[in-house]
């Protein structure tokens, strides 16, 4: 068993808090997201848009009862679980560096990590992570957005889709190609305000707080020095970058998943008082799942942090479990409500459309079982 350490607990706690007090918005940032900007000054958005900004970019770090957290995985893991089971769409809503912190941390110079963590520490700002295409989101090797030379200027040409925050961000990390084949693959440090970058929403039916978006790109002037891993050798940036910043980053999406499931169930037991044996024995098999899950999205996190050689297919199970779990659990709980319940528990009713967004988020179940099985074939992951 992972428990959490002290730190972590006190982490848990305040995030719980947080989350909750924020969720008593989750159906009005559905209707309305730009909503997020009102809430920014309460401190579960405060402690977001802060989360994983390294200490020597921020001048005011957040600590709580004493402790500073990086932004590790066990810790992303345990903020995303309380945010899940509360309201995952407004976790996903909020400010700060999320996916584009990891790569500019792995990848960026001194100077790309003052610029980006400087602006982010300065005031709450949004960020993107733009590498799925339309037509080409499993496979992102395929993709065709290109940045090519024109004298001294870089210019950025193409489209993605269901990028998350792009139309509230102000900069973000974009993947183009640059030649043929997986090591033409870069990704560039790009501000939103460059003219010819233009994002539309894309309607969904869940997780609407994170307003994915379609993006494109006509000739997008990139300044030079704003190329990621332009240090790096080409195996050891551009796809591969994405990757590991992926791996990284997925056990918390799956924590994001096992906290719906949480949820969905912790509505049921405050909303049916009265469950017959079956029902509460029906519960009680949930929770087990639920800690079986969570067990397996903290071991993906550990490994993250010890840049295990397993993460990669450890993070893929663990997302791929907690996803068939958000799914599984929140169409179970409704039949706890009889055939009205989607109607008259909208909150519960979002709870299942927001575990369908897991699914797609950052990989969908079937390319996650062809990691597992590469890890398994290749020895990084053992069967227990
Ligand atoms: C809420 C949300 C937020 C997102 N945020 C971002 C973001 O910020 N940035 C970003 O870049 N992307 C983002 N995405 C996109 C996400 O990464 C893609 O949706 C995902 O990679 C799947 O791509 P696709 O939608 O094109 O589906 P497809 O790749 O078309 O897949 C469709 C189906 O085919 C199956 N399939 C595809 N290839 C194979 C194969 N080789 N073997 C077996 N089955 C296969 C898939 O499993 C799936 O069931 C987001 C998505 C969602 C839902």
């Amino acid at each position: 068993m992972i428990e959490l350490t002290e730190r972590q607990s006190v982490l848990r706690a305040h995030a719980r808090e947080w989350a909750q007090e924020l969720a008593k918005w989750a159906l009005d940032l559905e209707r309305t997201p730009d909503l997020v900007h009102e809430l920014l000054d309460l401190p579960g958005m405060r402690f977001l848009a802060k989360f994983s900004i390294p200490e020597e970019y921020d001048d005011d770090p957040i600590t709580l009862d004493g402790h500073s957290f990086g932004g590790g995985g066990m810790e992303r893991v345990t903020i995303c679980e309380e945010f899940g089971a509360a309201d995952a769409g407004m976790m996903l809503a909020a400010p700060g560096p999320s996916m584009s912190g990891v790569l500019v941390s792995r990848l960026g110079s001194q100077a790309q990590q003052e610029l980006f963590y400087g602006r982010l520490a300065e005031r709450p700002t949004w960020t993107f992570f733009a590498l799925t295409e339309p037509e080409r989101g499993s496979d992102a090797g395929a993709m065709q957005t290109t940045l090519t030379q024109d004298g001294d200027r870089l210019l950025l040409n193409g489209a993605k889709r269901f990028i998350g925050n792009a139309i509230r961000a102000d900069v973000g990390v974009i993947f183009a190609r640059v030649r043929p084949g997986p090591l033409g693959v870069v990704a560039v440090l790009a501000d939103t305000g460059h003219p010819g970058f233009v994002a539309t929403p894309i309607p969904t039916v869940g997780l609407r707080g994170n307003q994915v978006t379609d993006v494109r790109f006509s000739s997008v002037e990139i300044p030079a020095d704003r190329l990621l891993g332009a240090h790096l050798s080409p195996s050891r940036r551009g796809l591969l970058g994405a990757v590991r910043a992926l791996n990284q980053l997925r056990p918390g999406v799956a924590a994001l998943g096992l906290g719906i499931a949480r949820g969905a169930h912790d509505y049921v037991r405050a909303h049916r008082r009265a469950l017959t044996a079956w029902e509460r024995a029906e519960l009680d098999g949930i929770g087990l799942r639920i800690e079986g899950v969570r067990q397996l999205v903290r071991r993906a996190a550990v490994a993250s942090d010890q840049d295990d050689p397993g993460m990669g297919p450890l993070a893929s199970a663990a997302k791929s479990r907690a996803a068939r779990l958000a799914e599984d659990v929140t169409l179970r709980t409704l039949d706890f409500f009889g055939p009205g319940a989607r109607l008259e528990h909208p909150l519960l009713d979002k709870y299942v459309r927001d575990a369908r967004g897991i699914e797609y988020m950052e990989g969908t179940r079937n390319i996650h079982h062809l990691n597992v099985f590469q890890g398994l074939s290749q020895g990084t992951i053992v069967r227990r």
